[in-house]
């Protein structure tokens, strides 16, 4: 058989299944709101154009409104002024957004403190126990935010201070960027950075420096909890926008049940 053959066939027999880590998109899929006098992006919404009527007598269609950053989406390095000469979404090599995905759970840190934000340490300390995060791959990080996927309140978790969700020290998101060789990181929070990223040095840390070393961030994850540690494999398929800074995408992954 072939290898294509092979892998059907275990699909077919449950050997192989597929997770779906993508949050389906509603009218209440939370979205980011940015302070005056930015721009925020535009929240998901469906509008009609056919329902079998006068408009489309056997057919039913919708627009959709959405930002690039809307959903479970990918960022990418012309996101942010530090890769402004990289890749728009339509250029990405697709064999960067197919690889081995690790999984490292902050869930119960996370649980204790909405502003926790994983160290190098914290990571070095997961390689001991499972090895290097693997190049070409995904590392996807568990905090337990995606509970909170389809409440806008809770999701972005604001008060007079601002957003408190949880992300990465500005060393830990260097240390990412520029000392391992994976495509990408995951988060399952609205963004890459912490809630409170705006008060460290650079601001936004994981956006500068990630997407300034030709690295993806892919945001809104769901059911990381399905995934082994090691072993699965995930595909990222963002749309192809040319000049796109990112794209809402179906992020899927293949696993070996144990
Ligand atoms: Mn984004």
């Amino acid at each position: 058989m072939s290898q294509l053959t092979d892998l059907l066939a275990s699909l077919a027999a449950g050997t192989v299944t597929l997770v779906d880590l993508t949050n389906k998109l509603t009218t209440s899929t939370p979205s980011l709101v940015l302070p005056e006098p930015f721009q925020s992006p535009l929240p998901f919404a469906l509008e009609e154009i056919a329902a079998y009527d006068d408009r489309g007598p056997v057919w039913k269609a919708n627009d959709i409104h959405i930002g690039e950053h809307t959903g479970t989406h990918l960022d990418v390095p012309i996101h942010w002024v530090t890769g402004r000469d990289g890749d728009d979404v339509s250029e990405l090599p697709l064999n960067r957004l197919i690889g081995p995905a690790v999984v490292l759970d902050f869930t119960a840190q996370a649980a204790a403190d909405p502003d926790f934000l994983i160290d190098i340490s914290d990571i070095k300390a997961w390689e001991e126990q499972y090895g290097t995060l693997p190049e070409n791959g995904w590392a996807l990080f568990r905090t337990g935010w995606d509970a909170y996927s389809q409440d806008q309140e809770r999701f972005t978790n604001v008060d007079e201070t601002g957003s408190h969700t949880p992300g990465f020290t500005a060393d830990c998101a260097r240390w990412l960027a520029e000392e391992t060789t994976i495509s990408g990181v995951g988060v399952e929070t609205m963004g890459l950075d912490a809630g409170q990223a705006g008060t460290l040095e650079p601001e936004m840390p994981m956006h500068y420096y990630l997407l300034g070393n030709n690295k993806y961030g892919v945001t809104s994850l769901q059911n990381l909890s399905k995934l082994p540690t090691k072993g699965a494999v995930v595909v990222v398929a963002p749309l192809p926008i040319v000049g796109g800074t990112g794209s809402p995408a179906r992020v899927l992954a293949f696993v070996e049940p144990s």
